[in-house]
């Protein structure tokens, strides 16, 4: 109930924001005597302008409107209000052409005017976005190269956007109306300097240590980190934090990982990291002493926000990671409720933590079942994969009283969310956190 009301009030508001350009439209003095598919299309251009413009608010992990959802749903969210407005901006060039073909000379940078030459290079400007976007893998981008043109289009489309809107001239003719122009133009350059100057530069007076890198198995290294001179940070078991490693705060290379130690200690904080990428392979190389900055605690997967009278924790490879901090925390709470994890990874040599959950496993009334895919030959317990057979054969009678987590592979996350619905569990129990924002 506590989340419903800001999550509520958030929804609210992005509704009232995105239709207050449309709405504006519509109060007095409307100008009288023009065709209706061109107003149509101008109410368009406002509402899928205002829109993208909310984009950067939604995107500048503000943990007051984060909170309530997650950020990866904010993500997600993100990503397909974006395709939806993309689409309504296009149509709004192609309706006033549609109406009058003489109008198509609008769209040659040649034959039009100001107004409309700005409109082009902000509409070719989101056609960018959104392919690079979404063939971003396919076209073999760099993350950290798609990020920065992620930005930089983004601001190139609204600057340009807004542009086309005052030398149009339209639905701007008195000072309310340009007031709205204009607190949307400060609220976009707010949530960038927020997100790029302000957030990075609080940083630099709270900045981590790495105090040891810990190689723990299948090619996963744990990095300690302490706060230097400030007390460190409180999180939820289960949430994530942006990692920023040497060098500046400004930078934009930060990568997410969750916490995988406890959250009874605010002082000490470990990440645990799989080597699969350019940066994820230089962390067992990283000096003990290196500085780090932290943009966290972030995220909804926390076991803290769902009480019940046990868990289930789904896991498959270095999905483990929240885990580890669920079950850590749970052990320095001397939480005595069940917890069943079920933890899928390839071979048994490479089953990072092993030894830390037979350690647990004194602590907490805590089972473990191993899945493996390539099993040892003398393997007497579960392989292959987590199927809805081996969940009906390992989870207790008592579904309902649980909460399941699932934290993998997206296949194996989308196999086992599809297998629990399938066995009556209701997806309000059901909490997944996905590795893969991008
Ligand atoms: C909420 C969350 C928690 C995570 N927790 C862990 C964890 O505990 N342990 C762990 O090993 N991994 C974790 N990850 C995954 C980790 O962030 C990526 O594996 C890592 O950023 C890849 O970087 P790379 O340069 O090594 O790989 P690359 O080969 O460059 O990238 C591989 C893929 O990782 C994603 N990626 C790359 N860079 C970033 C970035 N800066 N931000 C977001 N995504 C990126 C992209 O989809 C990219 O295609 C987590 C991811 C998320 C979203």
């Amino acid at each position: 109930m506590n989340r419903m009301i800001p999550g509520v009030f958030w929804i609210a508001l992005f509704l009232a924001v995105v239709l207050l350009p449309v709405t504006e439209m519509l109060v007095s003095p409307v100008p009288s005597g023009r065709p209706f598919w061109l107003e149509a299309s101008v109410g368009l251009g406002f509402f899928g302008l205002t829109q993208i413009a909310v984009q950067f608010v939604l995107i500048a992990r503000f943990k007051s409107v984060t909170a309530p959802y997650g950020i990866d749903v904010i993500l997600q969210f993100h990503r397909q209000l974006a395709i939806i407005a993309i689409a309504v901006l296009v149509f709004h060039p192609l309706i006033i052409v549609i109406d009058n073909p003489s109008r198509l000379k609008l769209l040659n940078p040649l034959g039009g005017n100001w107004a409309s030459r700005c409109a082009l290079v902000s509409l070719l400007a989101l056609l960018a976005i959104a392919a690079t976007s979404i063939y971003r893998e396919r076209l073999r981008l760099n993350y950290e190269h798609w990020r920065l043109s992620h930005l930089l289009l983004g601001v190139v489309a609204v600057v340009f956007a807004q542009l086309h809107v005052s030398l149009a001239g339209l639905y701007t003719n008195n000072g309310w109306k340009q007031a709205i122009w204009v607190g949307m133009a400060v609220a976009m350059v707010g949530a960038v300097l927020y997100l790029r100057v302000l957030k990075p530069a609080w940083q630099r007076g709270n900045r981590w240590r790495v105090t040891e890198v810990r190689a723990e198995r299948g090619d996963t290294w744990t990095l300690v980190l302490e706060p230097v001179e400030h007390p460190g940070l409180a999180f939820l078991p289960g949430q994530f934090a942006w990692l920023k490693l040497a060098g500046s705060p400004f930078t934009l290379e930060e990568h997410p990982f969750s916490f995988s130690s406890s959250a009874q200690r605010q002082d000490r904080v470990e990440f645990s990291i799989k080597a699969l990428g350019d940066f994820t392979s230089t962390i067992k190389d990283v000096p003990v002493g290196t500085l780090a900055s932290l943009d966290g605690p972030h995220g909804a997967f926390c076991i803290d926000r769902y009480p019940a009278v046990g868990y289930l924790f789904i896991a498959g490879g270095v999905g483990i990671t929240p885990m580890m901090s669920f079950m850590h925390t749970m052990a320095d709470r001397r939480d005595p409720r069940p917890v069943l994890l079920l933890y899928a990874d390839r071979d048994w040599g490479g089953v990072a933590f092993r030894e830390e959950l037979a350690g647990l496993q004194d602590q907490l009334d805590l089972q473990v079942v191993y899945v493996l895919q390539e099993p040892p030959g003398d393997w007497q317990g579960e392989q292959g994969m987590i199927t809805p057979e081996l969940l009906r054969k390992h989870l207790p009678k008592e579904l309902i009283l649980r909460n399941f987590f699932i934290c993998g592979p997206p296949p194996m996350m989308e196999a086992v969310q599809t297998a629990l619905l399938e066995m009556g569990v209701r997806q309000e129990f059901i909490h997944m956190e996905r590795f893969n924002l991008a």
